[in-house]
C-alpha cells in the first residue's frame, strides 16, 4: 500500500511540477512591463524546472540590464563573472555618486548635514554562497525580473527609496558544479526517493568554490578572489542591510535571523538585534500570507564576523541569514511531505520581497542606526586607553605584507612604525612592521579581528568561536597606548621583493 501511495504521490507531483508557471511565483495580474523579458524566454524553461547554470544566469542578467533603465550591471571579478547589479530608480541612477557620497558622510562627523528623509537605504542581496544551496540563485532570476518589470506604484516608490546591490550568485563555480549534478541526474519521471543518485552529489560538491573553500567563512580573512570583490563592494557602500540566502537539511522548514540570543557576538550592539527582529516581523507577515512554515531565534548564531550575515553587524549594518530546507534536486521526500525545488525557490523569493518591504518601511530608522553606530564608534575609540596596534614578523616580510593588505581590503588604515619598538619580548623594526591607529572608522572591526575571546555566554556553538587573526597569520602584535610611534600613513602597499641568494652552478 505504501508503494502505491508513494507512486501516486510522485505521479501527482510530477504532473503539478511540470506545469509550474510564472504565476506560481508572481502575481499574474501584476502590472508588468511586457518589454522586459521573462526568465523563461531566455532560459528556455520556467524557473524551477531545471537548475539554472551560471552562464545562463549571467546571460539573463545582462539581458535584463540591457532592457531596463533601473539596472546597471558590472562584472566584479574577471574570469568568473561575479555580477553586481545596481537596481534603483532611473532618477537615483542619475545621482548615484551623490547618494554614495552622502551615505558615506553618515559615518563621519559631518553626518548631521545629511537629510535622512532624502537619502535612500542601501540593501545588498546575495544568493547561494554555497553553490549547492541553489534555491537562492534561482529565485534571484525572478526577483531581478520583478524589480525590472513591475510598474506597480509600490515598486516605483521602493526603487526611489532603495539602492539595491544585487549579486544573484555569490559562488559561480559552486553553482555551476551543482547545476550540472542536479540536471545530469534528473529523471524523466521525477523521483523523490532520497536514495536516488540525484540527491547524493559526489565529492567535491557545489558548496565550495573552485579551490574548495567555504566562502562563507572568508568575509574576514578575505583571501579568495570572490571575497575580495565582495569586500570591495561592501566597503564602497557600507550597506544598511545585507541578506545571505542559504539552504539547510531537507527535513527542516525556513529560518531567518535573529539567531540564538545567547550566541550573539558581544561587540554587536543590542540595537542591531532589535532591528533584525523588527525586520523579521516582515518575514513573518509574508510567510503567514503564503502559508509556509518558518522559525527564528533557534539553531544559528550571530557570532563569527567572517560570515556574510554577521560581517555587516560590525560595520553599522544588519546582516541577515536565510536558510531554506533543501530539495537538493528537483523533488524530495521530507518529514514535512514532498519538497519541490519550485517551493524552495518561492520561499527565497518571498524572503527577498519581505526584506525590501522592511527596508523601505524602516529606511530612516536604519539610516539613523547606521549614523549612530559610527558616532558611538568614535566615542568608544576615544575612551579606549589603547591607541595603536603594532604588528610584524622580523623574519617574514611576506606574511606581514599579506596581513597588512588584508587590513587595507577592509579599509583599515595602516601607518609606518616611526621608531624601533621592543614590547613583550618582541622586537618591531620600522622596516618590517606596521602600526594600526585605533582612533579610526573601523575601530570596532579592528577589535573584532584582534580579540582573544576566551569566555562565552553560551558553551554551545553552531559556528566558529575563535579566530584572532594575527595568530592565524603567525604574526607578533602588541597593543600600545603611545601615539608617538605612529608614523605616516601607508596608502599603497607593494609586495616585498624576493631575490635569488647566489648563482646556481647547475640550473
Ligand atoms: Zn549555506
Amino acid at each position: 500500500m505504501k508503494t502505491i501511495l508513494s507512486f501516486f504521490g510522485i505521479l501527482y507531483c510530477s504532473i503539478s511540477f511540470s506545469q509550474v508557471s510564472l504565476d506560481y511565483y508572481l502575481d499574474a495580474n501584476h502590472p508588468y512591463n511586457k518589454e522586459i523579458p521573462e526568465p523563461k524566454t531566455l532560459l528556455g524553461y520556467e524557473v524551477g524546472t531545471w537548475h539554472v547554470s551560471h552562464d545562463k544566469l549571467v546571460h539573463y542578467m545582462y539581458e535584463l540590464a540591457k532592457s531596463s533603465d533601473r539596472i546597471h550591471i558590472e562584472t566584479t571579478y574577471e574570469g568568473r563573472s561575479l555580477l553586481l547589479l545596481t537596481i534603483t530608480s532611473p532618477k537615483n541612477h542619475d545621482r548615484i555618486e551623490e547618494i554614495e557620497k552622502n551615505h558615506m558622510a553618515l559615518t563621519e562627523t559631518s553626518a548631521d548635514q545629511i537629510n535622512l528623509e532624502e537619502q535612500p537605504l542601501i540593501v545588498y542581496q546575495g544568493f547561494s554562497i554555497h553553490g549547492n544551496e541553489p534555491s537562492g540563485a534561482n529565485s534571484g532570476l525572478l526577483l531581478a525580473y520583478h524589480l525590472a518589470a513591475s510598474n506597480a506604484p509600490e515598486t516605483l516608490k521602493m526603487l526611489d527609496e532603495l539602492v539595491i546591490l544585487f549579486d544573484p550568485s555569490f559562488n559561480p563555480d559552486g553553482l555551476q558544479r551543482f547545476a550540472y549534478w542536479a540536471n545530469t541526474n534528473k529523471n524523466q519521471i521525477l523521483t523523490a526517493d532520497p536514495n536516488d543518485r540525484e540527491y547524493n552529489e559526489v565529492w567535491p560538491g557545489g558548496r565550495t568554490n573552485h579551490y574548495w573553500f567555504d566562502m562563507n567563512r572568508d568575509w574576514l580573512p578575505a583571501q579568495l578572489p570572490e571575497s575580495q570583490a565582495r569586500i570591495k563592494t561592501f566597503t564602497k557602500w557600507l550597506p544598511n542591510i545585507l541578506t545571505d540566502h542559504h539552504e539547510m537539511g531537507t527535513n527542516s522548514s525556513f529560518f531567518f535571523q535573529p539567531g540564538i540570543p545567547s550566541r550573539v557576538n558581544p561587540l554587536t550592539p543590542a540595537m542591531n538585534q532589535k532591528l533584525t527582529q523588527k525586520i523579521g516581523s516582515f518575514h513573518v507577515e509574508a510567510f503567514d500570507k503564503l502559508g509556509s512554515l518558518y522559525y527564528s531565534e533557534e539553531d544559528y548564531d550571530d557570532f563569527y564576523y567572517g560570515k556574510g550575515s554577521t560581517y555587516p553587524d560590525i560595520n553599522g549594518g544588519i546582516g541577515i541569514l536565510f536558510e531554506q530546507a533543501s530539495s537538493r534536486g528537483h523533488i524530495q521526500e521530507s518529514d514535512n511531505g514532498l519538497l519541490t525545488f519550485p517551493f524552495t525557490i518561492r520561499n527565497q523569493l518571498t524572503a527577498g520581497f519581505s526584506t525590501l518591504k522592511a527596508a523601505s518601511s524602516m529606511r530612516v530608522e536604519l539610516l539613523n542606526y547606521f549614523k549612530t553606530f559610527y558616532e558611538d564608534n568614535r566615542v568608544i575609540a576615544a575612551k579606549n586607553k589603547q591607541k595603536a596596534i603594532v604588528f610584524g614578523n622580523e623574519k617574514d616580510d611576506a606574511t606581514t605584507y599579506h596581513f597588512a593588505k588584508m587590513l587595507q581590503r577592509h579599509k583599515i588604515k595602516i601607518h609606518k612604525l616611526k621608531q624601533p619598538l621592543s614590547s613583550e619580548g618582541k622586537q618591531y623594526m620600522p622596516s618590517n612592521s606596521y602600526v594600526i591607529p585605533l582612533e579610526q572608522k573601523k575601530h570596532q572591526l579592528i577589535k573584532a579581528m584582534f580579540t582573544k575571546q576566551s569566555q562565552f555566554q553560551d558553551s554551545l556553538f553552531y559556528d566558529v568561536s575563535a579566530w584572532t587573526l594575527p595568530y592565524a597569520f603567525n604574526l607578533n602584535h602588541s597593543f600600545q597606548s603611545n601615539t608617538s610611534l605612529i608614523g605616516e600613513e601607508v596608502p599603497d602597499l607593494s609586495p616585498p621583493e624576493g631575490s635569488v641568494i647566489s648563482k646556481a652552478t647547475y640550473a
